[in-house]
Formats: structure tokens, C-alpha cells, sequence
């Protein structure tokens, strides 16, 4: 079990960033369910729990979600379903079970950058941004591959658009990790094809996207799913090996595709 010496609920995000910059051994604290796996001793938990950061809101272009926001606000929130669709009520009803995504922040999850997160190939298929106190505001594609530098992630927002979504997985059996991911979106004709747990984390296939048009024919998929797994690489771990993962690949991503054209 991780250990911590020192607890402190802060009244500000400049607080917060002071505290984390004091020492490596101060840690944000999000949901815990990920940190309580290990048995780091930190020194000083900064607990962000206390600034309103729980919330999903509405601005005039965007869907703003705070870092605190569990999991399961996520999934049964009628603001998201209304614009994104079913897209995170699918991808993280695999995640364990209601209890832990009650307790898992949007924060931690996004920030631990998994390449097993269902939460990221979500927000990969959609035009997501990331507010960080330090680096500002970057794309969620950039903050996945930026140096992971020690910062503060206030929220995700994700800009409001007409969008058709659908997300598919495969678990070995339910509430296990993902085998693999697939979230796809149609949005003013452009496709977005992200593939998550390859094993590595969420990325677009963004030239087999390119090769569809708002209705694909059967040669079109059949080319596209060829690029999917041309362009993006596809490794072996304990849950799989990669020729799986490129016919699994296949298989999703032209689920996704059917369901979004039905
Ligand atoms: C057994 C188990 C099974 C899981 N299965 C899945 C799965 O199938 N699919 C899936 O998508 N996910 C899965 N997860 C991951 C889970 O959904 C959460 O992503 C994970 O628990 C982290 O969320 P948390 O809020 O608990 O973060 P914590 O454990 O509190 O923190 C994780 C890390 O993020 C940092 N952090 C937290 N918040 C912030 C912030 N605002 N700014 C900067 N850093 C921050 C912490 O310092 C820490 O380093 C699983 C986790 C566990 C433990």
C-alpha cells in the first residue's frame, strides 16, 4: 500500500502547484484506485477535492469536464450523451464496476497516460483539449506525447460538434482490461478511427480515416480497415499477441463503422 506523511486539502490551484513543486515526493491525489496499487511513500498528498473540479459544464463551443469528475458522472451524464452520444457511457461501462467508477477521476485517468485506457480512446476520437496549470492549454494528442514534466491537469474540454460516435472493445472476459479499443466518429463528413490498448496507448488512423467518405462503400471499409492496421503498430503483452490485435483491429473498427453508417 502507498503511504503518505502529510495530507493537504488545498484552497487553490496555486496552491496546489506550489506544494507539488516543493518536492518529487509530493503527489496530486485523484481517485487513489491507481495509486493505492503501488507502495511509494510520498511525503505531502494534494488533495484538489475541494475546488470545484467535479463538474461537467457547458460554454458556448465546448464541453468542459473538471479533473475531479468520476468516471461514472461521465458515463451517465445527459449533457455528454446529448452531444457525444453514447460514446462514454459504452467505453467505461467495462471499466471494473460502478463502485470504482465512482471513486476514479477523469484526472487520474487521463493524466496516467495508459495505453490500456478506455477513457483515452474516447477522448482521442473526439476534439479534445487539455488544460494544464503549467503548459497551458495543448491537445490531448500533444499531451500524450509531451515529456511527462510534473503538472497539474485542471480538465478536459472537448469542443461541441455534430457528432456520430460509437465505441467498441474486447476484454477476455467483462471488467478485465481491454485486448483491445476502438472509438470512431463522424463529424461534417470527417472520420476519426482511434485504436487504444495496441498494447500502447490511444492513437488516430488518420490516413485510413481519410480513405472514407460520409457513406463508405464495402471496398472503402475493406481499404481503410487495411490502412488501420498498416499505419498503426500493433504489439504482443500477456493479453495478446499482435497478429491478434490487427485482425481484432479489423473486426472493431468496421463494427464502429457499420453502427455510426446504420
Ligand atoms: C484494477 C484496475 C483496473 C482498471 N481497469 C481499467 C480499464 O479496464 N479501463 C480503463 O480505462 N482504466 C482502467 N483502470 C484505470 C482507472 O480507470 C483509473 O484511470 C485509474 O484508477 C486512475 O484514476 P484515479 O482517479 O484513481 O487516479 P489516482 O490513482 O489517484 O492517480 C493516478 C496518477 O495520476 C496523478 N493524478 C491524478 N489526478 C491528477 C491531476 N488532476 N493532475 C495531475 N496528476 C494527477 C496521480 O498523481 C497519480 O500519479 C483500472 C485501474 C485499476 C486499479
Amino acid at each position: 500500500m502507498f503511504g503518505l506523511k502529510e495530507y493537504r486539502a488545498v484552497q487553490s490551484l496555486d496552491e496546489a502547484h506550489e506544494l507539488l513543486m516543493q518536492s518529487r515526493d509530493n503527489v496530486i491525489l485523484g481517485g487513489l484506485l491507481w495509486m493505492k496499487m503501488g507502495r511509494k511513500q510520498y511525503h505531502t498528498g494534494i488533495d484538489l477535492s475541494g475546488l470545484g473540479l467535479n463538474m461537467i459544464s457547458e460554454t458556448e463551443d465546448s464541453i468542459d469536464i473538471g479533473c475531479m469528475t468520476p468516471l461514472r458522472q461521465m458515463e451517465t451524464s445527459p449533457l455528454l450523451h446529448q452531444w457525444f452520444g453514447p460514446l462514454f457511457s459504452d467505453a467505461f461501462k467495462g471499466i471494473v464496476g460502478v463502485q470504482f467508477r465512482n471513486l476514479a477521476t477523469l484526472g487520474g485517468s487521463v493524466y496516467s497516460r495508459f495505453g490500456f485506457s478506455d477513457v483515452i480512446t474516447a477522448l482521442t476520437a473526439l476534439d479534445t483539449q487539455i488544460h494544464l496549470y503549467q503548459a497551458g492549454t495543448v491537445s490531448l494528442s500533444e499531451f500524450l506525447n509531451m515529456d511527462q514534466k510534473r503538472d497539474i491537469l485542471i480538465k478536459a474540454v472537448i469542443r461541441k460538434q455534430a457528432v456520430k460516435t460509437n465505441f467498441q472493445t474486447r476484454r477476455k472476459s467483462a471488467t478485465d482490461f481491454p485486448v483491445l479499443s476502438v472509438a470512431v466518429s463522424l463529424c461534417n463528413g470527417q472520420w476519426k478511427i482511434a485504436v487504444g490498448a495496441r498494447p500502447s496507448r490511444a492513437a488516430l488512423a488518420k490516413k485510413a480515416a481519410d480513405l472514407l467518405s460520409s457513406e463508405p462503400d464495402e471496398e472503402k471499409i475493406t481499404a481503410t480497415l487495411d490502412s488501420v492496421v498498416n499505419e498503426l503498430s500493433f504489439g504482443t503483452d500477456q493479453r495478446a499477441g499482435s497478429d491478434y490485435r490487427k485482425v481484432l483491429a479489423k473486426v472493431l473498427v468496421k463494427r464502429g463503422i457499420n453502427a455510426i453508417c446504420r
